[in-house]
């Protein structure tokens, strides 16, 4: 099959590798319909990710097929459509049984296997261990992409940002970043009731994406009074949550600056440099702060959304390539700004 092989650093190349088996009972192979990239693939282009191996197919995010099922499967068959979760969870130790698989045990310290510790979904078909507990039935008659983006982007925006930020009726809620994650955050933050939706960025296209996807007022870090304009918005207080999206040291310190006594700041973005707590300023604001590697247990709350017409994931899906083009996805991702992208759509 082909498949986008990651090299070491620098350019990944799409190759002919042997097509993937099984190997464990609960194994389940895939083909892949439909998939797409995510910011982490860049990340562990430019070697930020040392524990990717080079050979490692990368992606993690999959609407695809069953093929074939180990022996030890027996709520999937052969034909069944499925939601590739970005998290493997084997369904039985502690932490998936305290649904928070994105600490499963069953390949160690993370349940983020796919694309990182084994082969992942940018190929023409994939193994997923723990096949049944790590997928999720796409609903009939919907399309793949409107269900691709719950694989990864809209449950991590929804559970990192809203809810562990515990956004309630009535909270004017920021969302520093508006890249697919803080978008994620933005189109779920009313679910809980938020009176604003405050979406904080630079580049005008994205900040414009925001209002559509649901947020109520659109501020650009471009200008230099933009604090003063959230300010304003919540008299003065600052932000119920504030949601920060982006994963730099720089928007972490804005979601700081933005919240109000009493408020929570919730992280929902990639980091990979430490940042230095204010807690000297902190404490004494009864400020609360979370971080978190997304569980995607809220899948099939997110799929009732999708049926029910209350969230449209799809819109984010910017850019549409088959996969033997995989490499022009890739550099069109890699500039997504430049090319107005948000989310590529790659098809078989
Ligand atoms: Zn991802
Ligand atoms: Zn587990």
């Amino acid at each position: 099959m082909k498949a986008l092989v990651y090299n070491g650093s620098g350019s990944p190349s799409w190759e002919t590798i042997p097509d993937p088996a099984i190997e464990s009972s609960t194994d389940v192979i895939v083909r892949v319909d439909t998939t797409t990239i995510c910011g982490t693939d860049l990340h562990i282009l430019k070697g930020d990710v040392p524990a990717v191996q080079p050979g490692t197919v990368l992606g993690h995010e999959a609407i695809g097929t069953v093929v074939e099922v180990g022996s030890g499967v027996s709520t999937l068959s052969i034909g069944d459509r499925v939601i590739v979760s970005c998290i493997t969870s084997c369904g039985a130790c502690q932490f998936c049984r305290k649904q928070m698989p994105s600490h499963c045990q069953a390949f160690g310290a993370t349940g983020w296997v796919l694309g990182n510790l084994i082969n992942g979904t940018q190929a023409e078909y994939v193994r997923l261990p723990y096949g049944q507990t790590s997928t999720y039935r796409l609903p009939e008659g919907m399309f793949d992409a409107q269900a691709l983006f719950l694989s990864d982007i809209f449950p991590t925006g929804f559970e990192m940002g809203v809810r562990y930020g515990r956004v309630q009726p009535g909270d004017v809620v920021a969302v520093v970043g508006v890249g697919p994650v803080g978008l994620a955050a933005v189109a779920t933050a009313g679910l809980y009731g938020a009176s604003k939706v405050i979406a904080i960025g630079r580049t005008r296209p994205r900040i414009d994406k925001a209002m559509v996807m649901g947020a109520t007022h659109a501020v650009s870090t471009m200008d230099a009074n933009w604090m003063d304009t959230v300010l304003n918005l919540t008299d003065g207080l600052g932000v119920d949550v504030a949601i920060e999206a982006v994963g730099v040291p720089e928007t972490l310190d804005q979601a700081f600056r933005i919240v109000r006594p009493g408020g929570h700041v919730a992280n929902a973005g990639v980091h990979g440099k430490s940042f230095s707590l204010p807690i000297n300023d902190l404490w004494i604001q009864n400020i609360t702060f979370t971080t978190g590697l997304v569980d995607t247990v809220t899948i099939p709350i997110l799929i009732d959304l999708i049926k029910a017409g209350r969230i449209h994931p799809e819109v984010m899906g910017t850019h549409h390539f088959r996969m033997d083009s995989m490499l022009d996805a890739y550099s069109v991702f890699e500039d997504a700004s430049q090319h107005n992208c948000l989310k590529t759509v790659i098809t078989r």
